[in-house]
């Protein structure tokens, strides 16, 4: 029979741990200097949110500061550094869309469709708009 300090340490061992949840890395992500630089490219080029509300400035004037991959490096990350696959958004927009495509899988699933018709404005298709 233990004390009480004793008493209290065994049953906290008892306590199943939270998993802990491995965090990666900026860079283990895929967001290293190679990544950096063509952001910054990308961004000079393409200065204004691309999203659909605002359409690269056609329909409203939001300066970007985001660049968003089209298709996601977690499921496409052979496209992490293809012009073609990035578009300029604002936080406010990326963050929108990033919550929708994660909850709203009808959202994602008329979105990969709109990418794959080419409706989308990203790297591909954005000329057109300057
Ligand atoms: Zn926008």
């Amino acid at each position: 029979m233990g004390s009480k300090v004793t008493r209290k340490i065994e049953i906290l061992q008892l306590v199943p741990q939270k998993p802990e949840r491995k965090r990666l890395t900026a860079k283990q992500r895929g967001y290293d200097q190679a990544w950096k630089t063509l952001r910054l490219a990308f961004l000079s080029e393409h200065p204004l949110c691309m999203c659909d509300d605002c359409a690269d400035g056609q329909k409203r004037i939001v300066q970007a500061t985001v660049v968003d991959h089209c298709r996601p490096i977690e499921e496409y990350p052979h496209l992490r550094l293809e012009w073609d696959n990035l578009r300029s958004m604002a936080k406010i927009c990326h963050d929108r869309h990033t919550m929708r495509m994660e909850k709203d899988v009808t959202y994602r699933a008329r979105f990969f469709e709109r990418l794959d018709n080419g409706e989308i404005i990203c790297g591909a298709n954005a000329k057109e708009y300057n």
